[in-house]
């Protein structure tokens, strides 16, 4: 026998939504962020290293650089290499637009690799056909939490002479052969956006393994000036130097407030994410309508997202009716993401073959997955898949 999903007339599994994403912020969190309210630096002040340092300690690496967005991020990593007009860089399509836009933004050229099916991570075998004489660097985004196969990765930057960035900003708190994730590549770019591990409202984080663009990075998020205001101050001076065009990146002291407080919980909120995919993963085990994503060895999945494959073949709705459907049900379903490639930008003005990535996008879907969840969030999403789907099998 089978349940009337919602959207043909049948109970809802809830009443209210449940989000996909949602932040956990806590009393303690809004008493440090009233404490820096309270003092007289607002903006660059003294939370701002402290959360760095903080930061970089948590992810073992020595050098940590807080900027406004995890776009900011990712464009800092890019801009630290002086791309020229006909350099390359190889990245999935399979990521936020973001990644793309930011080499756009540096003035050289993406070239977009496919993706394994299985785990939508970047495929070391396409990067390969893919590069050319002017290939330059290679972005890394670690999907859904899931650190890519870096060892291929490395293979690659050591044969061609290349640079590896790292899109981290699904997967802080994960780690590849024990390293975490920040000290995989040579840059490495985090968003604290509030449906990441941790937040900062808006905010990012830049690591990296060389003291030259660490420097850079510093320079770059403050208009490209040698001295901030705490260092202007601290040596007696007004005055500075630009030696390049920067941009206004930083971060405030609020948010690192903010951050530093998250940041002390982000152990608790990746257990968390991993028990509820375990859930996830055990309720579906023998469901063969869809299909999670599949978990790789030697790593840990820190499950910014938790995407499953519909098995389409055996359903009669497409996916966009069960994606409303379960919209109807009260689960905040959602699609990561539709492919870069295939956005207007992108067709009018670069030429792309992802045939994974076109077809998996077709049948993948994001079930909610995150701290505030609690345990009967997630058997309602497991009972609303169930009911949605079990109804249009065929
Ligand atoms: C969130 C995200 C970004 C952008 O981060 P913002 O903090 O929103 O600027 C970039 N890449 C990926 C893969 C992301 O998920």
């Amino acid at each position: 026998m089978c349940a009337l999903p919602a959207i043909e007339g049948g109970v809802p599994q809830r009443d209210s939504m449940l989000r996909y994403g949602a932040p956990d912020v806590d009393g303690e969190d809004i008493r440090a962020v009233n404490e820096v309210l309270k003092s007289s630096w607002l903006t660059t002040g003294p939370k701002v290293s402290e959360f760095e340092e903080l930061f970089a300690a948590k992810v073992n690496v020595a050098d940590a650089i807080a900027v406004s967005s995890g776009t900011a991020a990712i464009h800092t990593a890019l801009a630290s290499l002086d791309l020229k007009k006909n350099d390359e860089v190889i990245l999935p399509s399979m990521t936020f637009l973001a990644t793309a836009n930011c080499v756009v933004h540096c003035g050289a050229k993406p070239v977009f690799a496919d993706i394994e099916p299985s785990t939508l991570l970047i495929s070391a075998e396409d990067i390969r056909k893919k590069i050319t004489k002017n290939t330059r660097a290679i972005i890394a985004v670690d999907f859904a939490g899931q650190p890519c196969s870096y060892d291929k990765l490395y293979k690659l930057i050591e044969e061609f002479g290349l640079i590896l960035i790292a899109d981290a900003c699904h997967s802080l708190g994960a780690s590849y052969k024990a390293k975490s994730v920040g000290g995989l590549a040579d840059l490495t770019a985090f968003s604290f956006h509030p449906v990441k591990h941790i937040t900062t409202a808006e905010g990012g984080m830049l690591t990296s393994l060389e003291r030259n663009s660490t420097k850079f990075a510093y320079q770059f998020r403050n208009h490209g000036i040698d001295l901030d205001a705490v260092s202007r101050n601290k040596q007696q001076t007004w005055s500075y130097d630009m030696q390049m065009p920067g941009f206004n990146y930083r971060l405030s002291d609020m948010q690192c407030a903010l951050g530093i407080s998250q940041l002390r919980k982000l152990d608790h909120f990746v257990s968390k994410r991993r028990k509820i995919a375990q859930y996830y993963f055990d309720a579906f085990g023998g469901f063969d309508l869809l299909k999670p994503l599949k978990k790789l060895p030697d790593r840990v999945h820190s499950y910014h997202l938790f995407v499953v494959q519909l098995n389409l073949h055996k359903l009669s709705a497409s996916r966009s009716h069960i994606f409303k459907a379960l919209l109807q049900e009260g689960i905040g379903v959602n699609v990561h993401y539709t492919p870069v490639h295939q956005q207007s930008f992108y067709q009018d003005n670069y030429e792309s073959k992802c045939i994974n990535t076109d077809d998996v996008y077709k049948r993948i879907l994001s079930l909610p997955i995150h701290p505030i969840m609690q345990v009967n969030d997630v058997t309602d999403v497991v009972q609303a898949v169930k009911k949605v789907l079990s109804y249009y099998a065929v």
